[in-house]
């Protein structure tokens, strides 16, 4: 079975590396640190799934997100938003911005993260 590829995009080395020691038995992981560089490698290196922090220099996740839905090879890849910040409602804005999911940082639960990104997956494959 061809592994399942992951982009996940995060300015933050340490949040990179806490997802990377949740996820890399699991995953091939390709990191990128901006949403420039990870609209350049995801043209090359196709995810399956996309872990999108929000507040990153440059561009923010909600603007590569966007960059994604208007690109016929990324639009259909399930992209779970990454925020630091919650706050009341945001659920629901980035629901309707088109993310698949939400999650808070730091990443703690490693079961829901896992059970989140497996569930995205399946409905992907048309099996969920
Ligand atoms: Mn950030």
């Amino acid at each position: 079975m061809t592994p399942v590829r992951l982009a996940l995009v995060e300015d933050n080395p340490d949040n990179r590396l806490l997802v990377q020691a949740i996820l890399e038995d699991r995953y091939d992981i390709d990191e990128y640190e901006n949403g420039v560089l990870a609209l350049e490698g995801m043209a090359v290196r196709v995810p399956d799934l996309v872990l999108l922090d929000i507040s990153l220099p440059e561009m923010d996740g909600t603007e590569v997100l966007e960059r994604m839905r208007a690109d016929a090879g990324l639009r259909e890849i399930p992209v779970i938003a990454l925020t630091a910040h919650a706050m009341t409602g945001d659920r629901e804005r980035f629901l309707s911005l088109g993310f698949d999911h939400y999650m808070t940082k730091p990443i703690v639960d490693e079961e829901a993260l896992v059970g989140t990104i497996e569930g995205l997956l399946r409905e992907r494959r048309g099996e969920g």
